[in-house]
């Protein structure tokens, strides 16, 4: 990662695991083992858990992200929630265009943009994710795609809304599985992000635009990965869920 022109940001992503008071239980464990971070520490927490993940995070280096959020400002969509009401409930992240959610949910490259721009108008960062399935790269297309989905992700987005974007390459097939990328391929599809950004905006634009790389990223993997030049940090699923983990990854991005 480059620290002289762009943040390290460390996310996590809870996915569906944990009850308020579980949350209230790990935020206060993780608080002193991350005080002393040099990177944005962020964590991703279920729409129930909110609320309860602010209360903790009071005071602390931590700040609350959600993982999803509708693209309407309010109206008939039974079980959705609004970026402005995330606003409204003090998460400063949201997630968008995670592959869970494209995958299971029916997410589209346009649902994405359109929840995109709404995170980025109601003031939130938005930590947007592209990434490839393991057919599509055994056929030779991660690049052109992850710089296709980018490209789709930011439409509408203007140049001084950059510094509320974060992209994060997920490849599929890395999520959950253990399986984790190399980091030089983690550190090519980063450039081929930041090579679309140069090409959407400008280079200085794309310079200071934070590129995270998520798949299995661990205690174990993180230092190897974010000493690639264009990996500015890490969307965390499983580790995220662990205290000490966590903890060595937020260590790791802050070196
Ligand atoms: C994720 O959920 O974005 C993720 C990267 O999960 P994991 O770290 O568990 O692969």
């Amino acid at each position: 990662m480059k620290k002289s022109v762009r943040k390290a940001v460390i996310a996590g992503n809870w996915k569906m695991n944990k009850t308020p008071a579980e949350t209230t239980a790990l935020i206060n464990e993780m608080k002193p083992l991350v005080a002393d971070a040099d990177c944005d520490v962020v964590l991703c927490v279920p729409y129930i858990d909110i609320a309860a993940a602010v209360e903790a995070a009071k005071g602390s280096n931590i700040k609350i992200g959600a993982e999803n959020c509708h693209w309407e400002k309010s109206g008939a969509y039974t079980g959705e929630i609004s970026a402005d009401m995330l606003v409204a409930a003090g998460v400063d992240y949201v997630i968008t265009g995670h592959s869970e959610r494209r995958t299971y949910f029916g997410d589209t490259d346009v649902t994405v943009n359109k929840r995109t721009v709404a995170a980025v108008e109601a003031g939130l960062t938005a930590i947007v994710c592209v990434g490839e399935y393991l057919e599509q790269r055994d056929q030779g297309v991660t690049n052109e795609l992850v710089a296709m989905q980018t490209k789709i992700a930011l439409q509408g987005i203007p140049a001084d809304k950059l510094n509320q974007i974060i992209i994060a390459y997920e490849p599929v097939w890395a999520i959950g599985t253990g399986r984790t990328a190399t980091a030089d391929q983690a550190q090519e599809v980063c450039a081929v992000i930041r090579n679309t950004l140069a090409e959407i905006y400008c280079p200085k634009c794309a310079e200071a635009v934070t590129i995270q790389y998520g798949g299995s990223m661990n205690a174990g993997n993180a230092d190897e990965l974010l000493s690639r030049v264009d990996v500015d940090g890490g969307l965390i699923g499983g580790a995220s869920l662990k205290a000490a983990d966590f903890s060595v990854i937020v260590k790791a991005a802050s070196k």
